[in-house]
């Protein structure tokens, strides 16, 4: 049986307080090229699939936090003046590291987050499109030049780096994210502080270390630890120019507020609840797949898992029973299992709230189709089972919210219009997917739907690393998406030259405003 979230969290608490080094490992922050101790301040880190504390993180204090800041700062100078040449090999180097060894950062993210090691290796692999992507650092930097703008006059424009950038990401993609951001940051000449999440932070230290390693000079990519006050001296510092962050959507808008209160350039984006249309002419085998895979892949904790289904018309019952199907087959374990395909949740209190919305469901109207609550796990990792929930509606706190975890609603629904008025009312838009056989029906969705993202009998239309990424309303807060080619517009300020070269006897005195 497992202790109540609280209780859990509270001896962890004191755990540390008492030694903050004697439970494992201690996870230090790097700064300047190197690992760097701090305060005595720290915080549990779990494998989730033991559900034993096995290391501690720092936390760092707002000094700190500083220390890292100018240390990105003092190396800024060196590298905006670095070749574009030499950062570009910089770029083939870490990509060769990373892709490399994607094993040994895989075992890392399935200590801490949990998920299974093939899910690991895939978000690995779709961080590592950014660095691909960043490899043509060259072009992605490319300026303008209009000759002859005015008579004798060319008009040329550059981009430049913003300075120190902040990077501040979730614990559900430990390696993906902070790929997204550090590496087109750096490829665009600015320097990070990264401040990834306090639940699974070694990957970004080995992720900085392979930089390190692939020629990267100290102090361009600092990582620090820490929680809301490591957050906030970021967000405060007039040294930081730009801020980005994924995350929940709460804290996304108050990173978004409060940068922009003091001047920094943000992009923040949030959380999502992602609708699966399925029409009537949809293949249902495999919609029920495509379901299965996109809603308990990572165990639901994925912006862009699928956490609704709207089956339209008469397909609900046909597409629950193959679902229910399948998800009786599901082998859950821990991730370093290979027979595993889902693993635990990411702590304890994330257990005790994803359940909480299963067990409550009933009495807000619904049907517990699969109860994954009641599934019997060994020993004490922070597994729950599967669950499905039908004849689910907004304004129940199973629709309304975002709950992470391997938790699917079936929304019913009459028609096409009837969904598209469904999503286009949620407050999230990250992604959504439509099921059909018909072109016009899908056609008509992309224009029709209110969303960032949108799959065409695609579950999960995560973009591929050309393009960015990036929700609509509180799934984003500013108006850049992530990586690829928005990314170099958000790291890069573009800077315009105008130029005349005058013969001397041209010259003269002309007060009015300068036209054509
Ligand atoms: P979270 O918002 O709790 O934490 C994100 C980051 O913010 C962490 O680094 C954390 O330390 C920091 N933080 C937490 N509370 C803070 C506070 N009060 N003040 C300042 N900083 C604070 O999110 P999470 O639980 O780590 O990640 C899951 C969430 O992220 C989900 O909502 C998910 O949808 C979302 N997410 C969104 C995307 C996307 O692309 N839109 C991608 C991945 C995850």
């Amino acid at each position: 049986t497992k202790q109540s979230a609280e209780v859990r969290a509270q001896q962890d608490a004191e755990q540390g307080a008492q030694d903050p080094r004697g439970a494992g490992e201690v996870i230090e922050h790097f700064i300047d090229g190197r690992r760097h101790g701090g305060s005595e301040r720290t915080a549990p880190v779990y494998n989730p699939a033991t559900g034993q504390v096995a290391k501690q993180v720092l936390l760092a204090s707002a000094e700190e936090v500083a220390t890292a800041v100018e240390a990105a700062e003092a190396a800024l100078r060196g590298w905006r003046a670095t070749s574009l040449a030499k950062r570009t090999a910089i770029m083939f180097k870490v990509e060769n590291i990373i892709r490399e060894r994607t094993p040994e950062l895989a075992e890392i993210v399935t200590a801490e987050h949990g998920k299974v090691l093939s899910d690991a290796a895939g978000e690995i692999a779709r961080g590592l499109e950014n660095v691909q992507f960043c490899t043509g650092l060259m072009h992605h930097l490319k300026g303008e030049h209009l000759e002859q703008a005015a008579t004798g006059v060319d008009v040329h424009q550059i981009r430049q780096p913003v300075g120190v950038v902040a990077c501040i990401t979730p614990f559900n993609f430990p390696a993906m994210v902070p790929l997204w951001m550090i590496t087109t940051a750096i490829a665009a000449g600015n320097t990070v502080v990264l401040k990834p999440s306090e639940r699974d932070p070694s990957a970004s230290v080995w992720i900085a270390e392979a930089f390190a390693e692939a020629g990267l000079p100290p102090g361009v990519l600092n990582v620090v630890h820490g929680d809301k006050v490591a957050v906030d001296e970021l967000l405060t510092n007039p040294l930081v120019k730009a801020v980005s962050f994924v995350g929940s959507t709460p804290i996304a808008q108050y990173i978004y507020e409060t940068s922009a209160a003091h001047g920094k350039r943000v992009q923040a984006l949030g959380g999502a609840k992602n609708h699966m249309v399925v029409m009537p002419d949809a293949d249902l085998d495999g919609a029920a797949d495509a379901a299965v895979s996109a809603a308990y892949g990572s165990a639901g904790e994925r912006c862009m898992a699928i956490s609704v289904v709207v089956a339209v018309g008469d397909t609900a019952d046909p597409l629950i029973e193959r679902i229910t199907e399948r998800v009786g087959k599901l082998t859950i374990g821990p991730g370093t299992d290979p027979a595993s395909e889902m693993g635990p949740l990411i702590t304890p209190q994330a257990l005790e709230r994803v359940n909480g919305y299963v067990s409550g469901a009933e009495a807000e109207g619904a049907t517990v189709v699969v109860d994954g609550t009641k599934q019997e796990f060994e020993g004490d990792g922070f597994f729950t089972g599967v669950s499905l929930i039908d004849h689910v509606k907004p304004g129940m706190k199973v629709y309304d919210e975002e709950i992470f975890g391997p938790v699917l609603s079936v929304v019913r629904v009459g028609s096409y219009d009837e969904a598209v008025r469904l999503i286009n009312s949620n407050q999230f838009a990250n992604g959504t997917a439509v099921f059909t056989r018909d072109g016009k029906t899908a056609r008509e969705y992309q224009f029709d739907i209110e969303v960032g993202m949108v799959g065409i009998n695609v579950p999960i239309p995560v973009p591929i690393g050309a393009f960015s990424f990036g929700g609509w309303k509180k799934s984003l807060f500013g108006d850049t998406h992530m990586y690829g080619p928005e990314s170099f517009n958000f790291y890069t300020r573009r800077k315009l030259v105008t130029t005349r070269w005058p013969e001397p006897s041209e010259s003269q005195i002309n007060l009015g405003f300068p036209t054509h």
